[in-house]
């Protein structure tokens, strides 16, 4: 029921343009490749050919999976908050997925953080009706022409019906439709703009890229990212989880602390066996040839960024 549909073929581009875009800027090969399709018009793509998922978790809360990073919805007589609003080219399928679940208007739009997988329909969501919250540096990130070294890839700025207007900088709470929503600053872990969405009284948590279940995250240095950051990031998320805390990654399916820690302990794990190779003089293509992260591979190497690539991201900050 959580699977995403999407085709084989958007599937092999995925990891083809993942292993060209994100692993290659890392290893530096990246103009070998030049002429291949890069990983932002990739995801583009497939989220254009997605189709929009409606998953009920618990009370007046679901989750839409397909475009982009997963998007939580609030219902209830304020209209709808959603939290995180995937890939513009979604407009229509996310439209259908959202009115399939009540006819409540579109109020509030809560990012997780800067990403244009989860930015990118701000502006659409702003012109429904959504007033948009999200941390300080969201919306400065979205304010600027921004570069992602690791995707090879520069946003412009963003137009400014997609900024948010309300921003924050440590911690934030809101009352939507009955509920009490808090939203927390992480440290700078996957960008330097992510931040956890808390219903409290659900017991129901939007992580962000904090967290992506099941697969390698990437990690964007460019903005503030780092392989400790997401590992104190991880930490912080066991902490606030209880063993009945509904979970929802920035990417993968919704889940709970034994996926988490699953998640935590394989980047642990990762860290140092990378962080003993560098330190025993290894180039970063010694390191990626010794196979770092060969025992975690079949599980979690199946998604956008590669063994290599992640390899390459945990070498940058060891
Ligand atoms: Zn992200």
């Amino acid at each position: 029921m959580r699977e995403v549909e999407s085709s084989t073929i958007s599937r092999r581009q995925l990891l083809k343009a993942t292993a060209v875009s994100t692993g290659v800027a890392l290893l530096g090969r990246r103009q070998l490749f030049a002429t291949e399709e890069g990983i932002v018009p990739t995801m583009v793509n497939a989220a254009a050919k997605a189709k929009i998922n409606v998953q009920p978790l618990r009370r007046n809360i679901s989750v839409l999976e397909g475009s982009g990073g997963n998007i939580v919805v609030l219902t209830g007589r304020d209209g709808k908050l959603l939290v995180d609003a995937g890939f513009s080219v979604s407009q229509p399928a996310i439209s259908n997925a959202l009115g399939s679940i009540n006819a409540d208007p579109i109020k509030h739009l809560i990012n997780t953080h800067w990403h244009t997988d989860h930015t990118d329909g701000n502006a659409w969501l702003h012109s429904a009706g959504a007033a948009i919250t999200a941390h300080e540096n969201t919306r400065e990130r979205l304010s600027v022409a921004t570069r992602v070294e690791g995707w090879s890839y520069t946003f412009p700025a963003a137009p400014s019906g997609a900024l948010p207007v309300t921003v924050f900088a440590t911690e934030c709470e809101l009352h939507r439709n009955d509920t009490r929503i808090v939203l927390k600053y992480y440290a700078p872990a996957h960008t330097d703009s992510d931040i956890s969405v808390y219903f409290t009284d659900a017991d129901v948590v939007h992580v962000g890229d904090t967290w992506w279940n099941g697969v390698y995250p990437f990690i964007d240095y460019s903005t503030g990212g780092s392989i400790d950051g997401s590992i104190d990031a991880a930490e912080a998320n066991l902490a606030m989880f209880s063993d009945k805390t509904i979970a929802i990654p920035g990417h993968g399916p919704v889940g709970g602390r034994a996926e988490l820690t699953e998640f935590r302990d394989m980047l642990v794990a990762i860290r140092a066996n990378v962080a003993a190779l560098k330190k025993q003089g290894r180039s970063l293509q010694e390191t990626v040839a010794a196979k770092p992260t060969a025992a975690y591979d079949a599980k979690w190497g199946q998604f956008l960024t590669t063994p290599a690539a992640f390899t390459g991201l945990v070498y940058a900050g060891v």
